[in-house]
This record gives structure tokens, sequence and C-alpha cells, in this order.
């Protein structure tokens, strides 16, 4: 199925109808907002079948996770949406004054997704935009074509045209998208691009939410219980053929541990893809040739210094990467430079655990750090984030009433007494 792109020179007035439509207040009405997440709700639950379909076409994965997210985030704003949208009252400046703050809509926003959850990351902030009482441009990723053909399809059919409008293309039609003046845009992508978006939204002073990538570690220890680290690192690393955003990127493991940690993880992998990955029905695989290119020449690299301790095969034909482990991994390695984004596991070793934190804080900000520890001293030491990354990994953050708020305005009220000053 092709992605059928939207022409440039509709997409001002696609913005401008979406603003009239934004001024007329219809879309302010709790009601109306409630309207617009049930219609999103029967959408979902109508494309359940495209989803899989599209997702398995792009990915070669199941989209139950993507699907049961995005469900579960439009119930949850729907039974709490009068609470998360209800004015707060804070103390008034005297006596004779009432204040609160109350959430107001910013007006018209625009959600830019990536390919790698190409459903959930474009539904997730929808639902919180529309529930603020926005009006909305949606761009998906045109990467993952079927996905975003099928998430076009299910908002042109169930959605009130006059509040969510989809634009899709590539960089060609993003850049003529972005030229516009939108009152927040939420982007889901690379550090890279993060930074072509700031940059248009600056001209026009919109506020912006980054949803960036990073190299985000794993940190295993003396207190580490090995079993149930390989477990979660064997996930992570194959749960869309590594291609997630909170993927763990490398691990960092004392070399007394390494061997028993490399043995579990690949007894987990074969656990849940049997002995042969490349022909394991649930087993994924690289979204386009492009991705695929760039990681073959991590996979050289690696096997060049004869690193590659388990994996280390792809074919390029169906865009398979072999799940892979490379060991004695260095700073300088062409595996530390970016985030990775495939299933190659590096492993760093370290002697102390300030070295560990030294090569951690040498690398940007990541959007998580997992430490497999039950020694508390260590735990105390971890940062934790947020959903929502920081410096390099992003700004911003979302998900259930932080959603409502990144795309709200907390305006402050006073109601003043008329007999006062
Ligand atoms: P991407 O930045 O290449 O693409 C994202 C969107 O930007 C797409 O819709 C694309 O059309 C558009 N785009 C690409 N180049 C552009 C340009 N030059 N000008 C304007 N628009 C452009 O990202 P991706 O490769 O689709 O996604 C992978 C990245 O996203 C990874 O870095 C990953 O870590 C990150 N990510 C972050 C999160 C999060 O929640 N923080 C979630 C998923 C993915």
């Amino acid at each position: 199925m092709t992605l059928q792109y939207t022409s440039p020179s509709t997409i001002p007035k696609i913005v401008a109808d979406l603003r009239a439509s934004f001024r007329t207040h219809r879309t302010q009405s709790l009601e109306f907002r409630k309207e617009q997440l049930r219609a999103l709700q029967r959408g979902v639950e109508e494309f359940r079948g495209e989803f899989e379909a599209a997702i398995k076409a792009d990915l070669n994965r199941s989209s139950v996770m993507d699907v049961s997210i995005v469900a579960h985030t439009i119930q949850g704003t729907l039974d709490k949406l009068d609470d998360m949208t209800a004015d707060r009252e804070t103390a008034g400046l005297n006596e004779l004054d009432k204040s609160f703050v109350r959430l107001s809509p910013l007006g018209t926003v625009l959600i830019i997704g990536p390919w790698n959850f190409p459903v959930m990351l474009v539904l997730d902030p929808l639902i919180g935009a529309i529930a603020a009482g926005n009006t909305c441009v949606v761009k998906p990723s045109e990467v993952s074509e079927n996905s975003s053909a099928a998430v076009t399809r299910m908002l042109t059919k169930f959605m009130d045209p006059t509040v969510v409008q989809v634009v899709n293309g590539g960089v060609e039609e993003t850049t003529v998208l972005l030229k516009e003046r939108f009152d927040h845009i939420f982007f889901t992508g690379n550090t890279m691009v993060g930074r072509i978006v700031m940059e248009a939204a600056s001209k026009h002073l919109t506020p912006v939410t980054l949803e960036l990538g990073g190299k985000c570690p794993a940190l295993i220890t003396e207190h580490t219980d090995i079993a149930v680290a390989a477990q979660r690192i064997a996930h992570w690393k194959t749960l869309n053929a590594g291609q997630a955003c909170i993927s763990v990127d490398y691990v960092l493991c004392p070399k007394n541990l390494q061997e028993d940690l490399i043995k579990s993880v690949i007894g987990v992998w074969h656990e849940v893809f049997g002995k042969d990955f490349r022909n394991s029905d649930s087993y994924g695989r690289i979204v386009s040739k492009k991705q695929f290119d760039r990681i073959s020449k991590l996979l050289k690299a690696a096997e060049k210094q004869n690193k590659i301790v388990f994996g280390g095969k792809s074919e390029a034909g169906n865009l398979y990467v072999e799940p892979t482990i490379v060991t004695d991994v260095t700073e300088h390695d062409e595996l530390m430079q970016s985030e990775i984004f495939a299933p190659i596991l590096p492993i760093i070793n370290y002697e102390t655990f300030d070295e560990a934190l030294n090569i951690i804080n040498g690398q940007e900000h990541p959007l998580s750090v997992n430490l497999f520890s039950d020694n508390q001293d260590q735990i105390n030491r971890d940062e934790s984030l947020p959903f929502g990354g920081v410096g390099h990994s992003g700004m911003g953050r979302y998900h259930g009433k932080y959603s409502i708020e990144t795309f709200s305005h907390s305006r402050a009220v006073m109601i003043r007494n008329q007999s006062g000053l």
C-alpha cells in the first residue's frame, strides 16, 4: 500500500481552516471533547485489524501493545477528563478576590510522529490535544507507510474534519507544514530533526515538546540479579528489533559477570524466538533499506575489530538483523557514537561504580537509565527521569494529565470584587 502525500500547496489552507474552526469555540466544551474522544475510540476499535496488518507489513511485529496502550489512554482520559480539566483554586491576593488556574486550549497544534511505533506515537499525543480542546494537524511518518496510511484512513473516517486533519509526506511536505504558525508542536523523532523543528517553531515563538532519542544504558553491578537483568535487556533489545526510544542501547558490566549475563541473554532470546531467529514469526525487521545500511556499517565495524561474540548476520533482502552481542566495547567504538536503534547489544566493562557513572555522564542525557541493583546506595545515585527527555533526549513531558497540561495554557484567573480598587 502506498501512502498518498498531501500536496504542499494545500497545506496553508488546511491549517487556516483548523484555526478558523478553533476560533468558533466549538472545541471548548467538555462534552464536545468527549464526543471526539469517543469517535477516536470507535475508530481504534474498528481499525484494530488494519493496524495489525499494517504494523506487520512495516515492522513484522504485532500491534497489540500499541493499540492496547492507545485504547487504555482514551478510556482513562474519558474517565478523568472532568477532574483533569477542573479549575484549580489558588490563594487570592486578598480576601475579596477569588483566584484560580484554568486550563485553556492552546489553539491549533501540530503532532509529528516517527515510524517505530507509528500508530501509538501519533494517537497518544492526539488524545491529549483533543482532550485539551485544540484543533490538530497530525503528520505521521512516511517511512512506516502502511501504518501511516491506516492511521490516515481511520482519522479521516472517524474524526470531525474541522478538528483533526492529517498531512502526509516526507521532508518537503513537513518543511512546508513547519512554515505555518502553530500554537504548539509535539514532535517525536530523532535529535537532529528535533533541532530543525525547534528552529522552525522559533520563527513563530511556538512552544515545542520534543520526544527525542538517546543512548539508554543498562548498568549491571555485583548487586544485580543476572537472570532478571538478562530477561529485561533481552526483551528491550529485540522489542521492535531494538527500534524503540527507551530500548537498552548498551550495557555496562563488570568483566567477571559478563559471561553469565551473555549466556542468560542468549537463553532468553532462544526461549522467545526459538533457535532460528530469521524464521520466527515474532522477530521484527528493520524498517527501511536506509536504516538497514546504517546498521550494516555498525556490524561491519564491530566485525572488523573481532568483537562480535554472538549473532552478527544480516540479510538486506528482508531487512533482517540477527540479535547480536558485541564485547570489549569502548567509548570510542562506532557503536558508542550515536543511538544504535537495532538489535545489537554492546557490552562495556568497568571496574568501579564511579567509572560506570562517568561513562554514562560522558554521553548526552539518555531518555532512561536502567540500573539493576538491590543496593540502596547505588539506587540513590541513579538519576531517574520522568517520561520525556532532558537535553539531547528532548524537552517537555506527556501521558495522562501531563498530556492535557502540555496542550493547555494554565491561565491565571482573578475575580475581583467591584467595590475594591
Ligand atoms: P525522524 O526524526 O527521522 O522522523 C520523525 C518525523 O520527522 C517524521 O514524520 C519525518 O517525516 C519528519 N522529518 C524527518 N526529517 C525531517 C526534516 N528534515 N524536516 C522536517 N521533518 C522531518 O525520526 P524517526 O527515524 O522516525 O524515529 C526514530 C527516532 O525517534 C529515534 O531517535 C528515537 O529514539 C526517537 N523516538 C523517541 C521517542 C520518545 O518518546 N522520546 C519515541 C519514539 C522514537
